[in-house]
């Protein structure tokens, strides 16, 4: 053995370094291994958001909500998807560990207040107070490990490198229609170009990256080693216990003891093409917004040692958005700004609508798979006009943009000045899209979407465009040229992973939990079971179990 340790946890993403930060705090003596060089994971290039149901940040600011409500919800959800036993131990301990934190280590959030859950239509479900999100930070702070902070995806950064929030946008955008908006947008862009004297980007971190820059932040302070370039490749023991690890550390094997345990947090399988292929919807989808590292180290290390897979039915395995490939070859996600904005239709090969354009990104690309089974819908094409774009944007698209050409030019942007020319370029049958343009007009007059239903939901409405009438979703397609972009399911995150009891122990095939071995993030199997009931039910059970797995370590003999 080249080192001995309490605690080893391997992966350090959001998952990992909780793990890592709350076992400190307990007074273990813990390493975190991380393969790449940067901490942060897919957890640095995500919305950050973190779905947990009664948390004390959304009741300090007034919304109320409660685990039995949700435990309502995720019943009518995925009923005897889950284990009861791990959902109700998520549910019972969120508002805790995220207190813990917060009061323990600089990983704050503040309350997201209106952000309506995925399926508003089923019992239980929440318009407001269950999510949360990082504080804002202050990437400064790390002074030269900044650079060791995973930046977010280019297409979400501005002039290469500057973060913008949720809120940041209409302002970004309104800038020159108040003297208020002016000043804000001239403070973030001054501090951005401040930054850019000393930091490779902006050092103003939000959502994703401010999460995993206050875990790193906080690791740092309490002096935890990171081993960087260090991939767990082996646990050492079997069934009836784990004594410890094998990680390639550059070019060394190095045997690491533990006397209590391994946490594997190593991000899941979405580089690991035959358990994507074993795992996911046929065809298997190629893209995946998962980090470059994540090709499912830790799940075949469990597997190896026998533990269960689960879900055991094909399917139910990722977390799902539409992606648009970038001139670059980057994926931009089509989380919530344009396909929820009147005016925008998507349709499939004959030329179709075969889903709720508003629904969650998650529920869209679900019916894409499922409308792929008839009729070839994988790309899928997302369908506006010009005043769309110059409004709302598309994709990379920022709006306001008037000239798409250089879009067009690489291949990004397909346009037509009718709608048979662009159904021509796409190749979809002319006279069905100019059919279905025309049925989605007049859904826009009445502001009933007679097929879909588009707009009756908060979510809908939520990230539609208020001030349009009579349905915020639903608009006409009215100034040429028209516009298509294709869009194909990527994964955020996979839900197929090593079955864990509700401490995040691993089980063998057998149902029994592996003594010492430990599973969190993305490597666990999703206690939502492939569902998606909400914003940040990765995050919110990341944080959770590896709370409930430090604390369960440290508990130990
Ligand atoms: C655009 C986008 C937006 C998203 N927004 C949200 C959101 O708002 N809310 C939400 O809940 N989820 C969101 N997600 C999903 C979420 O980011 C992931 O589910 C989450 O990061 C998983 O956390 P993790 O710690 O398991 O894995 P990761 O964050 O991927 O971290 C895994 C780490 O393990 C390391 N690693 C891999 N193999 C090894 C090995 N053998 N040894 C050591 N280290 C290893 C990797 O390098 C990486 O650093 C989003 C994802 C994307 C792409």
């Amino acid at each position: 053995m080249n080192a001995e340790v309490d605690l080893l946890v391997a992966g350090a993403g959001p998952a990992g370094m909780a793990a890592a930060l709350v076992a400190s705090l307990e007074g273990l003596d813990v390493l975190l291994c991380e393969k790449s060089g940067e901490v942060g994971g897919t957890g640095a290039t995500s919305a950050g958001t973190l779905w947990i149901p009664g948390n004390s940040q959304s009741k300090a600011a007034g919304f109320s909500d409660s685990a039995e409500d949700a435990a309502r919800y995720l019943d009518a959800l995925i009923a005897h998807r889950s284990r009861r036993d791990v959902r109700t131990a998520f549910l019972q301990t969120g508002p805790e560990a995220i207190d813990y934190l917060g009061a323990r280590s600089d990983v704050e959030f503040l309350p997201c207040g209106r952000h309506p859950d995925y399926r508003g239509n089923l019992p239980g479900a929440a318009v407001a107070g269950r999510a949360i999100v990082p504080k804002p930070f202050d990437g400064r702070l790390l002074g030269g490990d900044f650079n060791r902070v995973r930046p977010p995806i280019p297409e979400f950064m501005l002039f290469g490198g500057m973060m913008v929030g949720k809120e940041d946008i209409p302002r970004l955008i309104g800038r020159f229609r108040s003297a208020a908006d002016f000043i804000y947008a001239a403070k973030l862009v001054l501090r951005y170009l401040a930054d850019r004297l000393r930091f490779s980007r902006g050092t103003r971190l939000m959502m994703g990256n401010a999460l995993v820059a206050r875990l790193f932040y906080s690791l740092q302070k309490r002096g935890v080693p990171i081993w960087f370039g260090a991939a767990i490749t082996e646990v050492m023991g079997d069934r009836s216990g784990v004594i410890g690890a094998r990680i390639r550390h550059g070019a060394k094997d190095v045997a690491v003891k533990t006397r209590k345990g391994v946490v594997l947090a190593t991000g899941g399988y979405g580089h690991n093409k035959t358990f994507r292929a074993a795992f996911m919807p046929q065809p298997t989808p190629t893209h995946s917004l998962s980090c470059r590292e994540n090709s499912g180290d830790g799940v075949a290390i469990g597997e190896r040692l026998g533990a269960r897979i689960a879900p055991e039915e094909h399917g139910r395995s990722g977390f799902w958005t539409p992606v648009s490939v970038t001139m670059r070859g980057g994926l931009f996600p089509h989380l919530s700004l344009d396909r929820a904005k009147p005016g925008l239709l998507a349709v499939n090969s004959a030329g179709r609508r075969f889903v709720n354009e508003a629904a969650s990104y998650h529920d869209f690309v679900e019916a894409m798979f499922e409308s792929h089974e008839t009729v070839p819908s994988i790309p899928a094409y997302l369908i506006c006009d010009s005043a769309f774009i110059a409004r709302y944007g598309l994709g990379i698209i920022h709006p306001g943009t008037r000239n798409v050409r250089p879009f067009e030019r690489d291949g990004y942007l397909v346009s037509g000045r009718t709608l048979d020319e662009l159904a021509q370029k796409i190749g979809v049958p002319p006279a069905a899209l100019r059919d279905t343009v025309a049925r989605h007009d007049r859904f826009a007059e009445t502001g009933i979407d007679l097929d879909f239903g588009k707009g009756e939901t908060e979510l809908n409405r939520f990230n539609g465009d208020p001030s349009h009438e009579p349905n915020p979703c639903i608009g006409p397609l009215a100034t040429p040229p028209f516009h298509a972009l294709a869009v194909w399911p990527a994964d955020i995150g996979v839900s197929t992973g090593l079955s864990t009891d509700a401490d995040a122990r691993v089980l063998d095939t057998e149902g029994r939990a592996i003594p010492g071995l430990y599973a969190c993030g993305n490597d666990m199997a999703s206690v939502m079971a492939g569902a998606y009931p909400g914003p940040g039910i990765n995050l919110g059970p990341a944080l959770v179990f590896a709370y409930r797995a430090a604390m369960h370590a440290r508990n130990l003999d």
